[in-house]
C-alpha cells in the first residue's frame, strides 16, 4: 500500500479529494491485510453513489436528481390494473382484483395527503391507514409476476426481498433500512418516487416463531421489529450507518457540496409481503372446526387447504407465530392459488409475457420459424404440473427439450421447426430428422444450382487449363453458402477459387495432373483445401483421395 504521508515528497500537490471508491479499496486492503479477509463491504446504491460513478469527472457533478422530482402522478381506477394484469397473469382473479383496489385505495390517499398538506388547511390531520398487502400462495404461481406489472404499469420503483435474508445477518434494522435505499437506486436517485415505491418481501412466513420458523426465533421477531418500524413510518437515511462506503460516499457528497435530502420518509410506501404459510391451514381448521381430514388425493387436500387460507384471520396469523403489530400492518389479504397443467397450458398459450414467445424470438433471430403445437404445450405443461414450481417448471421442462435444438437448429439452415408432442417426447429422434431434412435440403438446393457451379467450371477451364470436378456435396455446399451469403452461385465460386490457379499449377508441376475433385471441405475452408493439394503433391503421394488422375 502507498498511502501518502505528510513526509512524500508529493505532499505539496494540491490534492483531489479521493473518490468512495479508491477510499473503500485502500480500507478493504488495509482491514483485509490486518483481519485476514473477515470483512465484508456492502454496496450503497443510492443517488450519491450514482453521481460519483464517473471516475475524474470532477467539474460537472450531476445535479441531484430528487431536486428534480415532479410531484408522482396517480389517475389510475381498480379495473384498469387488473385488464393490464390480465394481459399477463392468468388465473389468480381474485389476488388481481385485492391488489389493483389495495394499490389504488394506497396511492389515491397518498395523493389526497399530499394535496392537503400543500393547500395547508386548517383543522385535523387526514387519517390513514396503509392498505399493505399479505399474499399467501405457493411458490411459482405469479405473486412477484403480479407485483412487478402492477409497478411497471404505474410507474414506481419496485424492491423484491426474501425476508429469511434479514434473519441471517447481523444488522437487523439496518439490512431492513437497505430496501428504501434500494428503491432509491432503483429510482435513480428521485426521492420523491422512491418514497412511492413497492417493497415486496417473499417468504414472510419464516420470520414467524411458529410451524415455519427459523432456527433463531429470536432473530425473525427483531426483523419483524424494524419491518414494522418501516412499515408504520419512518426516515431513513441515505447513508447507511454501519457500512463504511456508504459513509465514504456522504463524506464525498459534503465534500463535493451536494446540498438536498438525506432522508427517505416511508409513510407512503407500499408493503407487500408474501409466503406459503403451510401449517397456517391447520390452525385455521382448528378455529372453524373444519376438518380436511379425509381427504384422500393430494388434489383434494390443497383445494381444501386453498379454500381455508381464504378465511385467514389475524388472530390465525399470530397463533401462526408473527407478532400482533406486526400482522396489524398488513390489513389486505389474500390468496393465490396453485397452477394445474391447464392453467400453465394457458399461461404459455395466452400470456403476453410466454416463454412460448421469447423461445419464438430466439428462432427468428437465425431465421428459423418455431411453431409450437398445442400437443407439445400440454405434454410440458403436466411435465412442469410435476415439478411443483408452480410456472417456474415451463423454463425446466423446455430447456430439456429444446437444448440441443438452440444448439444446433441455427446451423441447420432448415426455414422452420414444428416442435409437436413427439419432439417433445423424444428430442433426438426429432433431431436426427432436423438433420437429415436438412441434408436433403440442401442436396435439392445444389441441384437446383449445379448448371451454374458446371459454367463456372467450364469458364476455369478455359481461363486456366485445369478442370474442377465438383462432387454433390460441394454443389449443395456451395449453393447454400452463396444463398447464405446473398450471392449468385457463380460469384461465390469465383470468390471462393480465386487463388486456385496457382496453386494447382504447383499440383501439376509435379505430378501432371490437370483435373481435381472438389469437395464439400474445399467449399468450407478453399484456402486449406489447395494448400494440403500442394503439400502431398510436393511429398509425391498424389494419389491422396482428392487427386483422381492425370491427363
Ligand atoms: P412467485 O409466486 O413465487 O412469486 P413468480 O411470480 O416469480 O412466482 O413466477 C415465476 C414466473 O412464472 C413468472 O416470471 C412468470 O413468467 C411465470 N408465472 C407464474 N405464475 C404465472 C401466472 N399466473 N400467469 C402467467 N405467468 C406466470
Amino acid at each position: 500500500m502507498s498511502d501518502p504521508t505528510p513526509e512524500t515528497p508529493d505532499a505539496d500537490k494540491p490534492k483531489t479529494p479521493a473518490s468512495p471508491e479508491e477510499v473503500t479499496r485502500k480500507l478493504e486492503d488495509f482491514i483485509k491485510n490486518t483481519l485476514g479477509g473477515q470483512v465484508l463491504f456492502t454496496r450503497i446504491d443510492g443517488p450519491g453513489a450514482k453521481r460519483s460513478q464517473p471516475e475524474g469527472d470532477e467539474k460537472a457533478p450531476e445535479e441531484p436528481a430528487e431536486d428534480n422530482g415532479k410531484a408522482f402522478e396517480f389517475t389510475y381506477k381498480p379495473a384498469d390494473i387488473k385488464a393490464h394484469l390480465d394481459r399477463y397473469v392468468i388465473r389468480q382473479d381474485e389476488a388481481k382484483k385485492v391488489l389493483a383496489t389495495a394499490v389504488c385505495d394506497h396511492y389515491h390517499h397518498a395523493r389526497m395527503l399530499r394535496e392537503h398538506h400543500a393547500a395547508d388547511e386548517p383543522g385535523p390531520r387526514l387519517e390513514f391507514s396503509k392498505q399493505n398487502v399479505i399474499i399467501i400462495g405457493p411458490t411459482g404461481v405469479g405473486k412477484t409476476y403480479l407485483v412487478k406489472h402492477i409497478a411497471d404499469l404505474i410507474g414506481v420503483p419496485f424492491v423484491k426481498a426474501d425476508a429469511t435474508k434479514f434473519s441471517e445477518t447481523g444488522y437487523v434494522g439496518a439490512d431492513v433500512d437497505d430496501l428504501v435505499r434500494d428503491l432509491v437506486a432503483k429510482a435513480n436517485g428521485d426521492i420523491e418516487l422512491a418514497e412511492h415505491g413497492i417493497i415486496y418481501l417473499d417468504e414472510i412466513d419464516k420470520l414467524s416463531s411458529g410451524p415455519e420458523r427459523l432456527g433463531r426465533d429470536v432473530s425473525g421477531r427483531g426483523v419483524q421489529t424494524a419491518l414494522l418500524k418501516l412499515m408504520e413510518e419512518t426516515e431513513v437515511s441515505l447513508y447507511a450507518p454501519n457500512d463504511i462506503r456508504s459513509q465514504m460516499q456522504m463524506m464525498f457528497d459534503t465534500r463535493k457540496g451536494r446540498t438536498g435530502r438525506e432522508v427517505v420518509n416511508t409513510r407512503n410506501i407500499l408493503f407487500i409481503v408474501s409466503g406459503a404459510f403451510s401449517g397456517l391451514e391447520k390452525i385455521i381448521e382448528k378455529r372453524t372446526n373444519r376438518k380436511s381430514i379425509g381427504f384422500v388425493s393430494a388434489e383434494a387436500k390443497a383445494a381444501a387447504s386453498e379454500h381455508l387460507f381464504r378465511e385467514v384471520r389475524t388472530k390465525d396469523f399470530i397463533d401462526f407465530g408473527f407478532e400482533a403489530e406486526f400482522i396489524g400492518r398488513l390489513p389486505v389479504r389474500v390468496v393465490c392459488d396453485p397452477l394445474s397443467a391447464d392453467d400453465m397450458f394457458q399461461i404459455m398459450k395466452q400470456s403476453e409475457g410466454s416463454l412460448i414467445r421469447q423461445y419464438e424470438r430466439e428462432f427468428a433471430a437465425y431465421g428459423l420459424k418455431a411453431v409450437f403445437e398445442d400437443d407439445a404445450l400440454r405434454e410440458i405443461a403436466s411435465r412442469a404440473e410435476e415439478e411443483q414450481t408452480g410456472a417456474r417448471g415451463l423454463v425446466t421442462a423446455w430447456e430439456r427439450v429444446l437444448r440441443d435444438f438452440k444448439f444446433e437448429m441455427p446451423s441447420l439452415g432448415l426455414p422452420e421447426l414444428r416442435i409437436d408432442g413427439a419432439l417433445v417426447k423424444h428430442p433426438e429422434t426429432a433431431l436426427m430428422k432436423c438433420r437429415s431434412a436438412a441434408a436433403s435440403l440442401a442436396m435439392e438446393l445444389g441441384t437446383a444450382h449445379a448448371g451454374e457451379v458446371k459454367a463456372f467450371a467450364e469458364r476455369f477451364q478455359r481461363d486456366h487449363g485445369f478442370t474442377l470436378d465438383f462432387d454433390a456435396a460441394a454443389m449443395a455446399a456451395v449453393a447454400a453458402r452463396a444463398q447464405r451469403e446473398g450471392m449468385s452461385v457463380e460469384a461465390m465460386c469465383a470468390k471462393l477459387f480465386k487463388d486456385y490457379p496457382f496453386g494447382l499449377k504447383l499440383v501439376t508441376r509435379s505430378t501432371g495432373t490437370t483435373t481435381f475433385v472438389i469437395t464439400a471441405d474445399a467449399v468450407a475452408n478453399p484456402d486449406k483445401f489447395v494448400s494440403d493439394l500442394v503439400v502431398n503433391a510436393c511429398r509425391g503421394s498424389n494419389t491422396e483421395a482428392q487427386v483422381t488422375g492425370g491427363e
